[in-house]
């Protein structure tokens, strides 16, 4: 692996990154650590000293083939040498109608008009804009709110942040500045349990009351995410679609981390049958590659919008659609719909089932539980970010916990040995409590 620095040493990046770079939720003054990487290649993050990890997170959901893959490569090198970049205004090109086609064809349902967008947080702005656009093109423009559910997180700007869990969702601070919008509790049934109705009361009755000023219920589909990492029951899915259809509500779907296979279907709301009038993906679009999301949405919402005043959807970002990222994005969709990857996400689901199972005897732990590519252990209490890293990568493998969860979601393609090595560190740190 090659690497090109006008740094002297290491140590001298790591002093200027210490110094001048915000990390994701970090201090200047007291930054926990950062490992320097100096390359990654399939299954493997390879750090500057030499160390090689196995990555336990394939980069916040994304990295799905793994890092470095050749038809993803070859499809960004053959994009670049033809057009790096155009604008979207006014101009189309083949990468973001190729991408499109995929999008509509492996999508549910009536989910057939597409809106690129930069990054999973915007697409979740788009899907907002598009349901209150919807309502007031449809003659009630008060619809003007959103309704959620407690748990949720669907991103770090402004409008998404609006429908994060309040308190598990990192936004507190910025509650009076935010719109308020209506919450239900957490959908309280996990995956596998049994269902029984007085599960569903309290999403009712709020939908009930505030559906005239309601546009859209937006949602994570079965897994709750960085809000909590909880999988929950798919009939909760089901009784929300058909609340939604009966109160004229529109449903959203945030299958952003969900999307592309993750859950052990090739999208969350598969397991419950149910298709949503929008729905953002993002995270695993491009394989990992660059940042892109889309915002799909019905004919209808699409229309409808069309139909309405000022007669356009009112979003149009410098870099839709970037040719780049749409051909990465129609590769990584090849290579997923090509392979065999439900035979694959079955298998991680297993190991991960059979081999953090024994975590449940450890007083620190309060709950495991797998679904698909997912693995998490709850702890009792936060874990401490200035040092549970360094026992991961003291381990040989890549896994950032967060608040009380650790947690794994790896590429699809890391092998069995290299997962049971993952497992095995993690009841290896997690039996030793003031390691945490
Ligand atoms: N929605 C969900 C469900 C997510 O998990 C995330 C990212 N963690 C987002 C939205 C925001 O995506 P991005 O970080 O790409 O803005």
């Amino acid at each position: 692996m090659s690497r090109r620095s006008e740094f002297r040493s290491v140590e001298e990046m790591l002093a200027f990154d210490r110094e001048h770079i915000w990390h994701p939720y970090s201090s200047v003054v007291n930054p926990p650590p950062v490992f320097p990487v100096a390359g990654a290649s399939g299954t493997h993050i390879q750090l500057e000293d030499g160390r090689i990890l196995i990555d336990a997170m394939a980069s916040w959901w994304s990295v799905i083939h793994g890092y470095g893959h050749p038809q993803i490569n070859r499809a960004l090198h053959d994009q670049i040498d033809n057009m790096a970049h155009v604008m979207f205004g006014g101009l189309t090109h083949r990468p973001a109608v190729e991408l499109a086609t995929r999008l509509v064809d492996i999508t549910p349902d009536p989910l057939d008009v597409v809106f690129f967008a930069d990054s999973g947080s915007v697409a979740v702005e788009v899907a907002i804009k598009m349901a209150i656009q919807y309502w007031a093109a449809r003659g009630q423009p008060t619809r003007q709110r959103l309704m959620t559910v407690r748990g949720g997180y669907h991103g770090d700007t402004f409008g998404a942040m609006a429908v994060c869990d309040p308190v598990t969702g990192m936004h507190g601070l910025f509650a009076d500045v935010l719109p308020q919008h209506v919450f239900a509790e957490r959908p309280a049934i996990a995956f596998n349990e049994n269902w029984y109705e007085d599960a569903f009361e309290n999403i009712e009755q709020t939908l009930k009351e505030h559906h005239a000023e309601i546009a859209a219920v937006i949602i994570e589909p079965i897994v709750q995410g960085a809000g909590g990492m909880w999988f929950y029951h798919p009939e909760y899915l089901r009784k929300l679609r058909a609340l939604c259809n009966e109160l004229g509500t529109l449903l959203i779907f945030d299958e952003i981390a969900t999307g592309f296979g993750r859950s052990g279907k090739l999208f969350a709301c598969e397991h419950a049958n149910v298709v949503p009038d929008i729905m953002c993906l993002g995270k695993a679009l491009t394989g990992g590659y660059m940042s892109l999301a889309a915002t799909l949405a019905s004919a209808d919402v699409a229309t409808s919008i069309s139909h309405g005043e000022p007669g356009v959807f009112m979003h149009g970002p410098t870099f839709m659609a970037n040719p780049l990222a749409c051909a990465a994005a129609t590769a990584s969709i090849d290579l997923l719909v090509e392979s065999d990857w439900q035979s694959n996400i079955d298998r991680i689901e297993k190991l991960l089932q059979t081999n953090l199972a024994p975590c449940n005897e450890l007083p620190e732990v309060r709950n495991v539980r797998t679904l698909g590519a997912i693995g998490v252990v709850e702890l009792e209490r936060a874990v401490d970010m200035h040092r549970i890293p360094q026992q991961f990568v003291a381990r040989g493998v890549w896994v950032r916990p967060f608040g009380r969860l650790v947690y794994v979601m790896p590429p699809y393609v890391i092998s069995n040995t290299e997962l049971t090595t993952v497992t095995d560190a993690i009841a290896s740190v997690l039996s030793d409590p003031p390691l945490l």
